[in-house]
């Protein structure tokens, strides 16, 4: 699996508490939901913790939450 996509990562240097966050802060998905949705390698993202599962289970992966990547696997029929 390869991780050359990160060095194209939109949140390079960027904090990453935002993208594990110990609370739901609505201010913060707002910032992550602007740097992901800017990003050109978002699903390499998304698809690289939904292969590396369970250790990449936690956080925002491709600007979703673990929720939202796991009905968008139930929905895609790959849960
Ligand atoms: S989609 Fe992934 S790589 Fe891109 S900014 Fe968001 S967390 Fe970073």
């Amino acid at each position: 699996m390869t991780t050359e996509w990160r060095s194209k990562a939109n949140c390079l240097g960027t904090d990453p508490e935002l993208f594990f966050p110990t609370d739901s802060r609505a201010e913060n998905r707002l910032e992550v939901a602007d740097i992901c949705g800017n990003c050109t390698v978002s699903a390499e993202c998304r698809g690289f913790a939904d292969q590396s599962q369970p250790t990449r289970a936690h956080g925002i992966w491709g600007g979703l939450s673990v929720e939202e990547r796991k009905r968008l696997r139930e929905t895609k029929g790959t849960a």
